[in-house]
């Protein structure tokens, strides 16, 4: 019979699929003779059978659940419902990959009004005894019942105010009693029954809200942000429960042993006393720093510290733990790798190679290749910075610079931001139903909580910059509005924050791109040093090249001709082109724009140093470079000597039903050969120029002919560029060689590459146009109803960002063995946005690629993702 429950004693750290990270983990703390509330594990499985069995727990897993409350009972020496000697448990989440705050925690389970008396008598701390029943009752409600926890805050800050008190530690035992019938009272109105008394009741609602909130919408977007397979489930974990809200002898706290935002070697982390776990992550008391624990309790401190080590040195990475000390007693509630800047994640990395505790190959596969988007992004300008005046300051809980408008919900970030807004969410404090629109903001502020508050961790793991804790402003969320230095900002006003130092500015600051060097150096040159798939850049000014270059492009991937094409200058040009009768008149036209690309080309030569540079040809449809207003229309009509009415026809003429599948690609050089010759001409030209100036570099043009879908059109276009190059080579007195190749993007092509590969000597995997084809559904309007997919749970991913493996995969795969067939030593790359995605590295290394092809800024998450991609597949 199936196993689905693990005592801790029984598991260790290699279970994560089974028990989840934070069960692995409570094992093997357990099995290293660390104090920890001894507990079971639910595993994933189990989890996995409430979803195939409707979204019930199985009446053989309940048994094998209860049978463990019976194990945890002889452990423990407590009962499950006693009330002489009750057992409380909590019950926690806990999937393989973690997820922080997504998921839903309920403590203090086992209470009812009887137990409660009794251990508020027996005690002698009957303010701990209600502050648990009061705690259990609210989370219960919420998690559970899914009641909503603002009519529970309501009641506490009614009850704060009639007491004259400001802070929850301030109640009695008597308010909290009273506190505790009226959220039962408000319990009974809102549910209709009464709140259940029966501690395995209780306990079978608890688990099972865990298993369904590994379904809410939060956990299900973290999950498509971070790669987090939905059939993975998660693990419960039901545990004694140790006390931190006892009295001035208790406490709670979290604790990373380096610090997460910047990776310096000491401990860091916030305590707070009398509390319980989600005070501190709630951020409604500000928590002590870590250090200031050494004064409150030193023998606590230090057996704390040596646990710290102890654990760092066991896993080898940087720990995320959390602990609670009752009445003076430590007790490890987890340990996990902590979460982290991306710039901690390299300082930590290197420290380890450096202080010898794992390799450079260990160091390369540790970090998470998405991370360093952050790192590349803008900073504010250090002159302008310099003269700004902060307007207020708060923690620098995740690094970056970030303006914008003030946006006062996570619905109007996302909706601002979907509009081309740049918003900053500005809340009292977050809570992952937020999630969305801290995902849509430029940055985030918040008025209450610490650096290990839900709005600092989350936007830690986005790269999202963010500035918590400002007690300064006076916030009036209701009416969109706050006070901050004697200032009223509404909702659309600009602020700019400084996630690294926490400062606050009135108006828009300047930013500058990110400079990056010393550990990313050393984590990048190991990574190269790994990886056998080569980084390209999709680049398409000279720009653009030289900053992927600098970045570590080691070549162009894909050049779309047109974007070149779209200045104001040149735009003339080509819409005289268009607007040509005869041949003639076109290539006069065509003539104009022939330096200005040839220029271009020289330039992106230049900027990759010799290394490959792939050319793609004209590939949009027409109609995009024409005018649609009256005065461009008119102006037309004039440098073309015909009347308006004959441009408005030529326009309307351009006029295609479904034009991603019309006339572009290949298509225009079959009408147009012309366009294929001017193109031809500028690139060799271009080539053979640069090549004098650096004689040693070896310069091989790549010409990549788009959206092939028969071999016999690419061979039409193939004659037109392969006769125009050997002209111009001719004409030169050079040797240059070049290549023509094409881009497989149309499914026919997949299907063909045998045949394709007579002709063409590199593919190039269009991913954007062959998802768009293979699904059959537009690459520009598919946004409009992946939501519902993702709901639906059709699809867990946006197949235009991360490679469907499935579908497209096999499209990708079939095309490579067929292409290889005809012609074993063709290049092969990728040049879709999904280049970039360490998911697609991954798969493209797997299936051989030669390249990956990205923006600029995704190249050392290529690179990175790459290496681990290699380090994986030799394991
Ligand atoms: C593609 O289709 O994947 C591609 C790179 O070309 P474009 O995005 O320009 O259509
Ligand atoms: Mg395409």
């Amino acid at each position: 019979m199936m196993k689905y429950v693990y005592q801790f004693s029984e598991g260790n750290k290699e279970m994560r699929n089974t028990l989840g990270g934070k069960g692995a983990n409570l094992a093997e703390m357990t099995s290293l003779g660390l104090p920890v509330p001894q507990g079971f594990t639910v595993s994933t499985e189990a989890c996995t059978r409430y979803y195939d069995d409707g979204r019930k727990i199985s009446e053989d897993i309940e048994k094998e659940i209860m049978e463990n409350i019976e194990k945890m009972e002889k452990v423990t020496g407590m009962k499950f419902g006693d009330v002489e000697n009750p057992l409380l448990v909590s019950v926690r989440s806990g999937a393989r990959a973690s997820m922080p705050g997504m998921m839903d925690t309920i403590l203090n389970l086992g209470l009812n009004e009887e137990v409660v008396e009794t251990l508020a008598k027996k005690s002698g701390n009957p303010r701990w005894a209600w502050d648990c029943y009061r705690r259990f009752i609210q989370m219960y409600s919420d998690v559970v019942m899914e009641v909503g926890k603002k009519y529970f805050e309501q009641l506490i800050d009614e009850m704060k105010e009639k007491k004259g008190v400001t802070q929850d530690v301030e109640l009695t035992a008597d308010d909290l009693k009273e506190l505790a019938n009226q959220f039962k009272a408000e319990y009974k109105s809102k549910i209709g029954d009464d709140f259940p008394t029966d501690p395995k009741e209780q306990l079978m609602g608890a688990i099972k809200a865990v298993f369904r909130s590994w379904d809410n919408p939060r956990a299900n977007v973290y999950r498509r942000d971070n790669d987090i397979p939905y059939s993975w489930g998660t693990a419960v974990n039901v545990q004694m429960m140790a006390f931190g809200n006892m009295g001035d002898t208790s406490g709670t706290g979290v604790a990373f042993t380096r610090n997460p935002a910047t990776g310096e070697k000491k401990l860091f982390g916030e305590f707070l006393m009398n509390a319980q776990g989600e005070d501190v992550v709630a951020g409604v008391r500000t928590p002590q720093p870590i250090d200031q624990l050494k004064e409150v309790m030193p023998e606590v401190y230090d057996q704390f510290v040596e646990i710290c080590h102890k654990l760092e040195n066991h896993y080898r990475d940087m720990q995320d733990m959390e602990f609670t000390i009752q009445d003076k007693k430590l007790y490890m509630l987890q340990t996990r790798n902590g979460k982290r800047t991306a710039a901690a994640a390299l300082k930590i990395a290197c420290d380890l190679v450096d202080e010898g505790m794992i390799s450079d190959k260990e160091a390369v596969a540790m970090i998470d290749p998405r991370n360093l988007d952050s790192l590349l992004h803008p900073q504010f300008d250090a002159a302008a910075i310099k003269k700004a005046e902060p307007i207020g300051k708060a923690l620098a809980a995740s690094p970056g610079a970030a303006c914008g408008k003030v946006v006062f919900t996570a619905e109007d970030a996302k909706e601002w931001a979907s509009r081309g807004d740049k918003v900053i969410l500005v809340r009292l404090e977050t809570s992952p139903e937020d999630i969305e629109g801290m995902k849509a903001a430029q940055g985030i502020l918040t008025v209450r909580g610490g650096m290990t508050s839900h709005a600092a961790v989350v936007a830690r793991g986005m790269g999202t910059c963010c500035v918590s804790g400002c007690s300064a402003i006076n916030m009036d969320e209701d009416n969109k509005k706050f006070e901050l230095a004697g200032k009223t900002f509404h909702e659309g006003d600009v602020i700019s924050i400084d996630g690294s130092t926490g400062n606050i500015y009135d108006g828009a600051i300047p930013t500058v791109d990110a400079s990056i060097g010393g550990e990313f150096g050393r984590i990048m040159d190991w990574a190269d040093k790994y990886r056998t798939l080569q980084v390209r850049t999709n680049a398409d000014t000279p720009d653009d090249a030289k900053r992927a270059r600098a970045l570590g492009a080691e070549g162009i991937g894909l050049c779309r001709t047109e974007h070149m094409f779209f200045e104001s200058d040149r735009i003339a040009a080509i819409r005289e082109m268009i607007c040509s009768d005869t041949v003639e008149q076109r290539e006069k036209a065509l003539a104009k724009l022939e330096p200005m690309q040839q220029g271009d080309f020289e330039a992106l030569y230049e900027a990759m140093e010799g290394d490959g540079v792939n050319i793609r040809f004209l590939d949009p449809p027409l109609h995009e470079f024409v005018p649609t207003e009256e005065k461009d229309i008119e102006q037309l009509a004039k440098t073309q000597g015909k009347t308006v009415d004959e441009i408005k026809a030529i326009i309307a003429g351009l006029h295609e039903f479904n034009p991603m599948m019309g006339h572009r690609g290949c298509r225009l050089a079959v009408t147009y050969p012309e366009i294929a010759a001017m193109q031809t001409r500028a690139v060799i030209k271009a080539a053979i120029n640069v090549s004098k100036k650096h004689p040693d570099w070896n310069i091989v043009p790549e010409i990549m002919i788009p959206l092939v879908g028969e071999v016999k059109e690419l061979a039409f276009v193939k004659k037109t560029v392969v006769e125009t190059a050997d002209a111009e080579i001719k004409a030169a007195g050079s040797n240059l060689k070049y290549k023509v190749g094409t881009m497989i993007e149309i499914p026919r092509a997949a299907l063909t590459a045998d045949e394709i590969a007579k002709e063409a000597e590199f593919f190039s995997f269009g991913t954007n146009d062959l998802t768009q084809m293979t699904f059959g559904f537009s690459r520009d309007d598919a946004g409009k109803f992946l939501d519902s997919y993702y709901d639906n749970k059709i699809y867990e991913n946006d197949p235009f960002a991360k490679i469907d493996q499935v579908g497209v995969g096999k499209l990708v795969k079939m095309a490579c063995d067929l292409g290889k067939q005809t012609r074993p030593d063709i290049k092969l790359g990728i040049c879709g946005e999904h280049g970039g995605d360490p998911s697609t590295v991954e798969f493209c290394h797997n299936v051989g690629l030669t390249y990956v092809s990205c923006s600029p800024f995704r190249v050392p998450i290529a690179r990175l993702a790459a290496a681990q991609a290699k380090i994986k597949a030799d394991k």
